[in-house]
């Protein structure tokens, strides 16, 4: 039987959850498919369409009742899941820039409520269906959460509480044989990443900077999360592994 994966953070053809599904998509993995608002759903569902998926449905991950319906809608169809994707991330833009001190508990608690507890929340909610199958959790990071990137501001701050949250989680869902892990994946433009002040310098500054002197992609993203997602990866959990060709190994 194939396996089955649930992609939470679609919003284009340039999203980091869209070059994970599609290598999950060409290991013969069936996909079920979140969009956040009407306005990405227009994009999202010929996506999911164009991969055959079956399961489209609408995830503010701020509102519960949409977290359990899809997880509801996975179980109605599957009954099992085998691979989680969390690729989503968000903070106000005026914590993005300027300084980190000034961000505000509002803004502070958006940015850990929508990038982390996310993540718990959904894996509390798929445990059930993953449980003793060899399943597979992954998130996203970015290097921001170990060193200062200036505007990071407080996505790092979530980012270093994520690769903990995945460590935690690790330890609570081993013995279902359940596997969590990070990537870290160097800077690609995505909608997302166009919310950080000053990204395209970023980008020119950090080609330099690594080893490889080259910037990374999507699909590079995409081939170490359908690695993790496969069985291939059956003993790595915890952990945070990066794509970056090589950025994190440099002091400057
Ligand atoms: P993206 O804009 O394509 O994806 C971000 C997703 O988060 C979107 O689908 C958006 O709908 C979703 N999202 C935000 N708030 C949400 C909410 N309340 N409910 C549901 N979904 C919500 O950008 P991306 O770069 O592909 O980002 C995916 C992940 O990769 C993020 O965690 C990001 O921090 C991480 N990441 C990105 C980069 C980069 O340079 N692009 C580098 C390292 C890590």
């Amino acid at each position: 039987m194939s396996k089955t994966a649930l992609i939470v953070g679609v919003a284009n053809n340039r999203s980091i959850a869209w070059a994970i599904a599609e290598q999950l998509h060409k290991q013969g993995v069936k996909l079920a498919f979140t969009f956040q608002g009407e306005a990405l759903e227009r994009r999202v569902r010929p996506l999911a369409e164009s991969v055959n998926s079956e399961i489209v449905e609408p995830c503010d991950v701020t509102d519960d009742a949409q977290l359990e319906n899809v997880i509801s809608k996975i179980k109605e169809k599957w009954g099992v899941l085998d691979v989680l994707v969390h690729s989503v991330a968000f903070a106000q833009r005026e914590d993005l820039e300027g300084r980190f001190i000034d961000t505000s508990r509002e803004g502070f608690t958006t940015a850990l409520n929508i990038s982390v507890y996310s993540l718990i929340a959904l894996s509390r909610l798929a445990e059930p269906l993953m449980e003793n199958r060899n399943g597979s959790i992954l998130t996203l990071s970015y290097y921001g959460s170990e060193k200062v990137v200036p505007n990071y501001n407080v996505m790092g701050v979530a980012k270093a509480a994520l690769e903990s949250t995945v460590r935690y989680l690790a330890w609570d869902l081993g013995t279902k044989k359940i596997r969590v892990n990070a990537i870290s994946a160097g800077p690609v433009k995505t909608l997302a990443a166009c919310g950080v002040r000053d990204f395209r310098e970023i980008l020119a500054q950090n080609e330099q900077k690594t080893p490889l002197k080259e910037n990374i992609s999507a699909e590079d993203v995409g081939a170490l999360g359908a690695f993790l997602a496969s069985d291939s990866a059956k003993h790595i959990t915890g952990s945070t592994m990066y794509v970056d060709s090589g950025a994190h190994i440099m002091a400057f």
